[in-house]
């Protein structure tokens, strides 16, 4: 099969990557198709399966873990199953196109580990632990308990962002989706 490229996105929750990712997604000429995890979380507000993620139960999350179907998997939240199927990249790559990824800090670290010629691997940095906390309030997709576990997750996860590849600052998003293109299409195109 003709190897396209992973571009991998990992940051504390609430730090942009999302929107960063989207973005990029709307420039065809990147090329890049978006890698649908799999998730035992539930379906949020609009979430679409086979969209926004391949909704398991636990149960087939773990029966795919058995079967060795998954490139990484992670149980982020406790619970809260995320992971890659093999299939996603092989189904990209299938269509020629770039792999984009939206994942957590250390499934990010484990595809670059995997994958180190093919793979940038970008950290998004939300300016402070404190703008954190506000942007995932107003998301008001969580309740107080989750917002406080995901806030004590993003500390841990910053320490993490020396061993990346690059690190994009989303303090201002404008810059942020400029710096993002850029180190994307230059890996690309190298
Ligand atoms: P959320 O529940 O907000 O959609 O995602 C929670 C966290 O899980 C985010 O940091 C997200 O990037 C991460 N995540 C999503 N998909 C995957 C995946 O396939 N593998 C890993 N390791 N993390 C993932």
């Amino acid at each position: 099969m003709n190897k396209g490229k992973l571009i991998v996105f990992s940051a504390p929750s609430g730090s942009g990557k999302t929107t960063i990712v989207r973005h990029l997604l709307q420039q065809e000429e990147l090329n890049l198709e978006f890698s649908i995890s799999a998730t035992s979380r539930a379906p949020r507000g609009e979430e679409v399966d086979a969209k926004d993620y391949y909704f398991l139960s636990a149960k087939e999350f773990k029966n795919k873990i058995k079967s060795d179907e998954f490139l990484e998997w992670e149980e982020v939240y406790h619970d809260n199953f995320y992971g890659t199927l093999k299939t996603e990249v092989e189904r990209i790559w299938a269509q020629g196109k770039h792999v984009i990824f939206d994942i957590d800090v250390s499934g990010g670290l484990r595809i670059k580990r995997k994958f180190p010629e093919e793979t940038i691997a970008v950290f998004v940095k939300p300016p402070s632990i404190d703008e954190l906390k506000i942007r995932l309030k107003k998301r008001k997709t969580e309740s107080e308990d989750k917002i406080k576990m995901r806030v004590a997750k993003a500390s841990a996860e910053l320490a993490t962002a020396p061993l990346f590849d690059e690190i994009v600052v989303n303090k201002n998003l404008e810059e942020a989706l400029v710096d993002a293109y850029s180190l994307v299409s230059n890996f690309i195109n190298k």
